[in-house]
């Protein structure tokens, strides 16, 4: 009897060792890591970010970077995440350190977008592109100050009228030429009051050599001096903090990043089966860089080609621009604001 017991236990041991080193060495998917900790999830597969949202906390990471930022406060070195053909895993370790967090959190500080600012670009003696097209059968030239100026009105009559509460700003309501660097003083200079926020959208036209270049896109300040920086560093943490320093500096960059892919799908809905959908991008635009808070930059389309051109050129086309746009903002607003109704992947 003795002798069964010791060979059942012995079983026991070996299934126990084989069951915890299964866990152990187990990656698990990006979506199942999400859905266990109960967190909203933003996946961008053009940079590689991934952010994972709850009860207003955050943690962010980037694919292959072992760099993990908690609610933009706190850095840690993890097993970097790994993307294949069947999609972004997580280690086991990794999913641990992601719980506790998670788990030991303060009450959540509730955040609240006090104003947004949208920003019709160029004006005045600054035309921006420009271009010809043929609109109800007449030869018209077709301005990026003009159409960008339509769109932000727009956008902003709506926008008034959803959030009474918020303060709803424009750069420029007519023809007049702010420089980049009186936007930028207006975007930072907005009065807000405390756990309030501000975001800065700018709107834009396109134009290219090639006439046959069309689509729409929204940019975002591009996070990739932290990567490259990060992949220099050996583990001495008096290299590291440096790079965190300069991480807090870019704490705006994951909202960016939402808002940038809400208002992408915003346009895609309306626009999407006129105008090719060109994806977010990343750049380090002047307005954009040096608004201190989450910004973004949206492309309408291309003026230089003849047909997007004729779009362009009509209101209706304009209207449903900026339909999108507020679509786009206001899912961001519902997810920033803690209404949770907003996952993106
Ligand atoms: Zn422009």
């Amino acid at each position: 009897m003795r002798n069964i017991l010791r060979v059942w236990s012995v079983f026991f041991l070996i299934g126990f060792a084989v069951a915890a080193h299964g866990e152990g060495n187990r990656l698990i998917p990006l979506h199942e890591a999400a859905s266990r900790l109960e967190a909203a999830i933003f996946y961008d597969p053009f940079s590689g970010s991934v952010l994972l949202s709850k009860n207003g906390h955050q943690a962010s990471f980037c694919i292959g970077d072992p760099l993990v930022l908690l609610d933009y406060t706190f850095a840690e070195l993890l097993d970097p995440p790994v993307r294949n053909n069947r999609g972004v895993f997580l280690s086991a370790s990794f999913m641990n350190r992601l719980e506790t967090f998670f788990a030991t959190l303060p009450p959540p500080v509730a955040y609240r977008v006090g104003a947004v600012l949208i920003d019709p670009g160029h004006g005045g003696k600054d035309p921006g592109a420009s271009g010809k097209a043929v609109y109800k059968g007449k030869t018209v030239t077709v301005r990026e100050k003009d159409i960008v100026l339509e769109v932000a009105l727009d956008l902003h009559e709506k926008m008034k009228q959803t959030w009474p509460d918020k303060q709803i700003l424009l750069t420029r309501t007519g023809d007049t030429y702010p420089s980049l660097e009186e936007r930028v003083e207006m975007a930072n200079s907005v009065k807000l009051a405390p756990h309030e926020a501000v975001l800065y959208i700018s709107i834009h036209a396109n134009a290219a050599f090639n006439k046959k270049s069309s689509g729409f896109e929204v940019w975002y300040l591009t996070p990739d001096y932290r990567r490259t920086v990060i992949d220099k560093t050996d583990d001495t943490s008096s290299e590291i903090l440096p790079i965190l320093n300069s991480m807090m500096e870019e704490e705006f960059t994951t909202e960016s990043i939402l808002i940038a892919k809400s208002i992408m799908d915003g346009l895609d809905e309306q626009i999407g089966s006129q105008s090719i959908n060109r994806g977010l991008k990343e750049e380090s635009w002047f307005v954009v860089r040096n608004a201190r808070m989450p910004s973004v930059l949206v492309e309408l389309g291309f003026v230089s080609n003849p047909e997007e051109a004729a779009l362009l050129a009509d209101s209706s086309y304009l209207k449903r621009c900026s339909t999108g746009i507020y679509n786009g903002i206001r899912s961001f607003i519902s997810y920033f604001e803690g209404s949770r109704g907003f996952t993106v992947e």
